[in-house]
């Protein structure tokens, strides 16, 4: 490479511009003064990543002690960045509920063990057990018909907990990091080359471009294309990060009053909580389903959506599929309908052309099976001369946790470690915890068959393999 130099260099160089990235970038630039760049591949606010559309879940109650003690620890940073960017739409708390059956535990955790932990930690919640309890509750009349034929159905309602304004999130903190003075956010801009041979300086190399820029830090954000920037890296990491990506469906359904919206005829749909329904699982139907309150720009709509993919050729390891061949899960979105039309009555269960959407979400899997990371990686990469100077974070459902983990990615990149409290909250999260594939163990996935069978064989399935080592 015909090595020029660009600029006098960063403090910090961000790459991925997603909501976990930019918010790293504004701890750094604004909170601290730090020299910043933020670079992007797509735009800011692309829907190529893990973060297209409008809404996500906060939520406190969780199966892991940890990390209900990390979303209450969020929760505190949401309030402070909701007031540093002067917009309190970034999380409305109308609440959460999670309902259904306490014996089922799926992807978001299980309702008797987060009742535990939140007593634990002395968070209010409402517990409500047998389906007349929930059904004479007027706040889930919008959805309690979902329980209908169900021997013991438990529900949890906790108040600190709602949607997430996406948007207006990602545009608060580009306007934040704008006005700071301290940080240039670059889009359109692929890091091709990241050069840690050197002691004092990290080189990042963009694109075509035949010049480095210098950096102190680096902070890799680049959600499931985690393991496309580790491939950039000189000299080269051999490990991958064990990442499992999931195209995931979801859409909106439209009130049955057409006239009127959908607050007229179930109660303030905007007012909605949250939801998570824990079903029985059937074969390719998992019956796990979330949903939302309905938009202040779409008072006559709310998204639901199954939180399954219907079959493997919408699971990935390792690698996201192109941007332009992500298919609609459409399997997924016919079992949802079922479930709305079943359960929501103020919806109208057909599905229509309202916004169907895909999106790919990422999650590390340790070949331990004590493993309680829950999918996320957020730690210094390993490797001799890396010396604490590249911090990577992926996997998981983050977007509840964006205020805290930039915070600590901050704490990291600068100071080379996080508060006492934090350090003690992510540890689970470590990469040398089983995430990390060899060469032998990439060779052995590459040309493994498709895995066959519905959500929890596949799962079942592909840790077998992968525990089985290369052949
Ligand atoms: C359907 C769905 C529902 C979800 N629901 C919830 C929920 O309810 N609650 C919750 O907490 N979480 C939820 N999640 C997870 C949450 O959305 C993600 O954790 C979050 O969006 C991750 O943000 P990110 O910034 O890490 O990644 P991304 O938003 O994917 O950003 C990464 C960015 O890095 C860029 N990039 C990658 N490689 C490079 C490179 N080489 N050079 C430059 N740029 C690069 C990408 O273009 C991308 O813009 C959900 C996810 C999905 C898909």
């Amino acid at each position: 490479m015909a090595a020029r130099v660009s600029g006098s260099g960063y403090d910090v160089i961000v790459v991925g511009g997603g909501p976990i990235g930019l918010s790293a970038a504004y701890h750094c630039a604004v909170k601290e003064g730090k020299k910043v760049m933020v670079i992007e591949q797509y735009n800011f606010g692309n829907t190529h990543g893990s973060s297209p559309g409008f809404g996500r879940q906060f939520r406190i109650c969780y199966s892991e002690l940890y990390l209900c003690k990390l979303a209450i620890e969020s929760s505190k940073e949401w309030d402070e960045l909701m007031k540093d960017l002067n917009d309190n739409s970034l999380l409305e708390r109308t609440g959460c509920l999670w309902f259904g059956d306490a014996t089922v535990k799926s992807s978001e955790g299980n309702i008797d063990e987060a009742v535990k932990n939140l007593k634990m930690l002395s968070q209010p919640y409402d517990l409500l057990e047998g389906k007349e309890q929930i059904q004479s509750d007027e706040r889930f009349s919008f959805i309690s018909d979902a329980v209908n034929d169900m021997e013991n159905p438990k529900a949890l309602f906790v108040k600190d907990g709602g949607p997430i304004n996406v948007p207006g999130l990602i545009e608060g903190l580009n306007r934040m990091l704008k006005s700071s003075g301290n940080a240039d956010l670059i889009e359109n801009a692929f890091v091709k080359c990241i050069d840690y041979s050197l002691d004092d300086e990290v080189r990042v190399w963009i694109g075509q471009q035949p010049q480095y820029i210098r950096t102190k830090k680096v902070i890799l954000t680049p959600g499931t294309y985690v393991n496309h920037v580790l491939s950039s890296l000189t000299p080269t990491l051999k490990e991958r990060i064990n990442l499992t990506i999931y195209l995931w469906s979801s859409i909106y359904f439209k009130s049955k009053a057409v006239s009127r919206t959908l607050s007229s005829v179930s109660g303030s749909s905007n007012k909605w909580p949250i939801w998570y329904f824990f079903g029985h699982p059937k074969e390719n139907d998992l019956n796990c389903y979330y949903g939302f309150p309905s938009e202040t720009k779409r008072p006559n709509y709310a998204r639901v959506a199954p939180a399954f993919t219907s079959n493997e050729r919408f699971d990935f390891h390792l690698y996201p599929p192109d941007a332009c061949s992500r298919p609609l899960d459409k399997d997924a979105l016919q079992f949802t309908s079922d479930f709305v039309k079943k359960s929501m009555p103020s919806l109208d269960p057909k599905l229509t052309n309202d916004e169907p959407s895909t999106c790919v979400a990422g999650f590390a899997e340790s070949c331990k099976e004590d493993d309680n990371g829950v999918g996320f990686v957020l730690d210094f990469l390993p490797g001799e001369n890396i010396n604490d100077r590249i911090v990577v974070f992926t996997g998981g459902w983050a977007m509840k946790f964006v205020p805290v983990i930039g915070k600590i990615l901050k704490d990291l990149a600068i100071r080379g470690k996080t508060t006492p409290l934090y350090s003690q909250l992510i540890k689970p999260m470590r990469i040398d915890r089983g995430v990390l594939l060899t060469e032998n163990a990439i060779a052995n996935i590459k040309s493994q068959q498709p895995v066959k069978g519905n959500n929890l064989q596949r799962a079942a399935i592909f840790n077998k393999i992968w525990l089985a080592g290369p052949p």
